[in-house]
């Protein structure tokens, strides 16, 4: 799912990075501080959002605009699940739904989708 060009642009700076801070769409846990992502455009299938307890659904949403965050210790609240093909989903640390984005293991780097979180 593509959120479309015009919303997009609005969410990035002149340097393309996050121009609002990034929280979960659930709860008030800040997820990430501005300006600290990158804007990237790559396709992932993320599994649909479910909560805490429900279970793994095999449901997935092809989602192609993301948040790049290079290291891990640049998130202000993120929640990690478990590991699946050399990736670990992300999710709200506090309300724990998600997920909202995806760590890639062997490159470190995380990718949280905008349509998943809120900017503001
Ligand atoms: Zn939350």
């Amino acid at each position: 799912m593509s959120m479309g060009n015009d919303v997009i642009e609005t969410r990035k700076d002149a340097d393309g990075k996050n121009k609002n801070k990034i929280f979960c769409t659930f709860c008030p846990s800040k997820i990430l501080n501005a300006g600290v992502a990158r804007l990237i455009n790559m396709e992932f299938a993320l599994p649909y959002v479910h909560c805490k307890g429900e279970g793994e659904g095999n449901q997935t949403e092809s989602i192609s605009d993301y948040w790049l965050i290079e290291n891990m210790f640049t998130f202000e609240n993120i929640g990690v699940s478990h590991t699946v093909d050399k990736v670990k989903y992300l999710a709200c640390a506090d309300c724990e739904r998600g997920p909202v984005g995806w760590h890639d293991v062997s490159t470190r780097k995380s990718y949280i989708a905008l349509c998943r979180v809120k900017h503001e």
